[in-house]
Parts: C-alpha cells; structure tokens; sequence
C-alpha cells in the first residue's frame, strides 16, 4: 500500500463538462481515499461551492478552481487557477463574458451541423448539458453520439467537432496576459495546464514556450497528467524547481465523457502528491487573501 497521500488538482464536474455533479465528485474522490481535490471547470466557478460544502461535511479537502482558455499565437492554451476568491467581481463578470462567448459560438455549430446534413438543434445540447453553466463540445458529441451519427465521442471530435474539422468554429479567448492577471487580481495561483497539449508543441520548443508565459505572469505548470509520459514529466518538474514555478497535477476527469480517464489515477498509473497543495497553501498563509484557505 502507498503512505503518500495523494490529490486529483485538475476535475471537471456537470457546471461544465464533466458528467458528474460537484457533491457526486467529493464522494468519489472520498472513496478513493484522496486527500484533496481541485474542482476547475471550464470558464465557471458555479461548481465550486457545492464541492466545497460537501468536502466539509464529508471530510475532504475541496481547493477552488478554474480553467480557461486563453489565445496563445493563435492556438488555445489553458490556465489553470487556484484558490481563486470565489466572491471576487472581476473574475465573476469576465467569467460571465466567457459564456457568453460559448453562447455566441454554439448556435454556429448547430448551423455547420445542419447544413451538413446533420438533424441537431440547440435544444437538445441543452438538454444533455442539463443545469450546467458551461456547453461545450462534448455536450455537442454526446448527442451526435445519441442520435447515432457517430459511434463514440473520439469520432464526433475527429469527425465534426475538433479544431479544424467540418463543424468547428473558433470562440472569442482572452489573451494570454488578461487570463493570467484575471486569477491574480482574484488572489489566485496561476498555473500552465497540461504544456504538452499545445497544439504543435514539440519537446524542444516547451522552455520558450514556458519562459514565455513565465514572463505573463504564470506561477505554475502542471506536471503529472495522464498523457505525458515519464521523460516529459520529468522534463516538466524540472524546469519548474529550476525557475521556481509550483508544480501541480490531475487527471483532467470528465466523468462518462472520458471514459478511459478515471478520478485521482488517470489510465489508472498517475500519483499526484499531497504536498504539492502544502507548497501552494503556504504562500497563501503569508499573503492572507481574502478566503478562508
Ligand atoms: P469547448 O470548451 O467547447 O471548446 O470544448 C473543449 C473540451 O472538449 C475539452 O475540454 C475536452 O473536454 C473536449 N475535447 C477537446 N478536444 C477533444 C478531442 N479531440 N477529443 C475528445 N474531446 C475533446
Ligand atoms: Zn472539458
Ligand atoms: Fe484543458
Ligand atoms: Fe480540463
């Protein structure tokens, strides 16, 4: 048996993507034996109170999160944040922007699905995205799946839905540098999510790439995930003790949506230590922010 405790810092619950509620999370992650969790959903907070009433009353570590998606030499990168003000105005109205950006996107796939011939409204997106804050894509593959125009979500993604494919249409990103000041001013912890999914991003390009946003403001990088592998793992921790960024790591859950993807484990190998939150809850001791931490 392992004596370290570990943590899931990257999860997506139903206020975006993932397919399980917050509270649904917080009992999952408990009966995993995690230590603590990081709820970051796509460009909402909405999840974070119930997760956190929850890790209360069941005994869990709950950090408060975000992730979104900022434009980054024409390609998306995602920014994680953490132990953001969850009451914060700032953050709450250029949050609000963002859905209203997926809202002025969606409709536009719809209309790229019917015109390819493709029997799918808003509506049913809707539906399946249930009370949930932000839609998305998957929302959008989960009913192609449905309606069985394609087998799996992997095929309406390759098919119709990722950048680049038959339906997509780009939506409107902060850049870079407003992503990362919009957690700061919120008393968060920045973090580089998942480097090496940057579209086009070789191994010998990610110090630049890094060093670049470092210069932004970014405090972090996220070094265990599921798909990098242990050299660029170990590529990744260290290049953040060489220059001081903290270290953070998850399993980007999404619940049904990814299927091979399971909570605190991944393809079922990933350890993502606890200390890892012990070294970003420190600094918080010293700068008091506004939250209870
Ligand atoms: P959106 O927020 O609407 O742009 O959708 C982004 C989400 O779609 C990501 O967070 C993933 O959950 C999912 N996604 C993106 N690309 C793919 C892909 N190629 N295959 C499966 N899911 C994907
Ligand atoms: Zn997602
Ligand atoms: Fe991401
Ligand atoms: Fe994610």
């Amino acid at each position: 048996m392992n004596s370290v405790d570990l943590i899931d810092l990257h999860i997506h619950t139903s206020a975006s993507d993932g397919t399980f509620s917050p509270r649904e999370i917080v009992k999952l992650a408990k009966e995993k034996g995690l230590k603590a969790i990081g709820i970051t959903d796509h460009d909402t907070i909405d999840g974070n109170k119930e997760a956190i009433k929850e890790g209360k009353e069941i005994g869990l570590e709950v950090v408060p999160g975000v992730e979104i998606s900022v434009e980054w030499e024409g390609r998306p990168v995602h920014i994680l944040g953490y132990y953001i003000d969850l009451e914060n105005e700032s953050l709450k109205s250029t949050l609000q922007n963002l859905i209203d950006f997926r809202e002025e996107r969606n409709p536009q796939i719809i209309k790229r699905l019917n015109s390819l011939g493709l029997n799918i409204s808003y509506e049913d997106v809707k539906m399946i995205a249930g009370d949930g804050t932000a839609i998305g894509r998957p929302h959008f593959a989960q009913v192609l799946v449905e309606k069985g125009y394609v087998k799996n979500g992997d095929e309406a993604f390759r098919k119709y839905l990722k950048r680049g494919a038959s339906a997509y249409v780009e939506k409107k990103r902060l850049t870079p540098r407003e992503g990362i000041q919009l957690i700061k001013n919120a008393f968060g912890i920045t973090v580089l999510a998942h480097p090496f999914n940057i579209d086009g991003i070789k191994n010998r390009d990610l110090e630049r790439v890094i060093f670049q946003f470092k210069g932004m403001g970014i405090e972090g990088l996220e070094v265990f995930y599921p798909l990098f592998n242990p050299q660029q793992t170990l590529q990744l921790k260290t290049f953040a003790e060489k220059h001081g960024l903290y270290i953070t790591g998850g399993t980007d859950f999404h619940g049904a949506q990814k299927p091979n993807i399971q909570l605190g484990s991944g393809f079922g190998d990933l350890r993502v230590p606890y200390e890892l939150v012990a070294r970003m809850k420190e600094k918080y001791r010293e700068e008091k922010s506004p939250q209870e931490r």
